[in-house]
C-alpha cells in the first residue's frame, strides 16, 4: 500500500512539475504571438483552465497508476504479429518514427469512432470547453482517458513495436497534443499537408456543422487528407464548443456517459464534402 501511495505521489509531482514548465512555454509563446491581447484572453480561459485541471487530477487519480499495470500486462505476453526482433534489427530513430506514424494511424481511427455514437458521450468532455488552450488537452473523461489507452497502446502492442518507441510516441502525442490545442492562428501553410496545425485542431473544436467530423489526427494530416474529413479553410475564429441540451458542470460531464440517454442522441450532421 505504501509502495503504491510512494509511486502515485511521484507521478503527481512528475506531471505537476511538468505542467508548470509547459504552462510557462505557452505563456510566453502567448505573449510573443499575441502582445496585450493576452491579458484579457487569460482571463476569460481562468474558468474553463481550472475545469481541465479538475479533469487532469481525476485521471492522475484514477487510470495513471492503471497505465504502468497495463503495459506490464501486455508485455509479458508475446501477442506481437510483427515479431518484436524485426523492430529491433532496426535503427532507433526509424523505429521510433514508425511508432509515431502508427501511432498516429490508430489515433486517428480511434477519434473517429469517439465520434460515433457509442463514443461520443465519453469523448463530449473534451469538446465542451469554450476557451480552448494548451489545458484542453487535460480535458478527458475518465473512460476516455482509459479506451485511448487500451485502444492505442494495445495496438502498437500487437504491431511488435518495442516499449521504448511506445513511450517515445506517447510523449511526441502528449507535446504535441498541447500543442495544437493552444489558441495560436497558425496553419504552416503548404505544410499543413502534412503536419495537424493548431488552426486544423481548432477547427475540430468548432461549433460549426461543417467542422464536425473533420480533422481528426493528432501529427498528420495526411491521415484526414488521405479519408477524406482534411478541412482547414484558413484559421479558426468560429465559437467552440457542443450545442446539446446536457448540462456542463463537472459532475453533469461525469455523469454524462452513464447516462441511457446520452445514447439516443441523433448522430451529429455529417458534411458529405469535408474540403468545404
Ligand atoms: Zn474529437
Ligand atoms: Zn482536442
Amino acid at each position: 500500500m505504501l509502495d503504491f501511495l510512494e509511486v502515485a505521489a511521484k507521478q503527481v509531482l512528475i506531471a505537476c512539475s511538468n505542467l508548470l514548465l509547459i504552462g510557462l512555454l505557452f505563456v510566453l509563446l502567448a505573449v510573443l504571438v499575441k502582445g496585450k491581447e493576452v491579458l484579457n484572453q487569460a482571463r476569460s480561459a481562468m474558468a474553463s483552465g481550472t475545469f481541465n485541471l479538475g479533469w487532469m487530477g481525476l485521471n492522475l487519480l484514477l487510470l495513471m497508476p492503471v497505465a504502468g499495470g497495463l503495459y506490464a500486462f501486455f508485455y509479458s505476453y508475446p501477442i506481437g504479429l510483427i515479431d518484436r526482433s524485426f523492430w529491433y534489427a532496426l535503427p532507433e530513430p526509424v523505429v521510433i518514427f514508425a511508432a509515431i506514424f502508427l501511432g498516429d494511424f490508430i489515433g486517428y481511427w480511434r477519434h473517429r469512432f469517439e465520434h460515433s455514437r457509442i463514443l461520443w458521450p465519453s469523448h463530449r468532455v473534451h469538446h465542451t470547453d469554450e476557451h480552448m488552450t494548451w489545458l484542453t488537452l487535460q480535458r478527458f473523461h475518465p473512460v476516455n482517458f482509459f479506451t485511448t489507452m487500451i485502444i492505442d497502446t494495445s495496438f502498437l502492442i500487437l504491431m511488435g513495436i518495442p516499449p521504448y518507441a511506445v513511450v517515445a510516441n506517447n510523449m511526441v502525442r502528449n507535446y504535441y497534443g498541447y500543442f495544437i490545442h493552444a489558441d495560436l492562428p497558425w496553419t504552416y501553410g503548404k505544410w499543413s499537408r502534412v503536419f495537424v496545425s493548431p488552426a486544423m485542431h481548432r477547427w475540430h473544436h468548432a461549433a460549426n456543422p461543417n467542422a464536425y467530423h473533420t480533422n481528426f489526427a493528432t501529427v498528420f494530416s495526411i491521415f484526414d487528407r488521405a479519408f477524406g474529413t482534411y478541412r482547414v479553410p484558413g484559421p479558426c475564429d468560429e465559437p467552440l464548443g457542443v450545442k446539446d441540451s446536457f448540462g456542463k458542470s463537472f459532475a453533469a460531464e461525469l455523469l454524462h456517459p452513464f447516462n441511457p440517454k446520452a445514447y439516443s442522441v441523433k448522430k451529429r450532421p455529417k458534411v458529405t464534402q469535408a474540403s468545404k
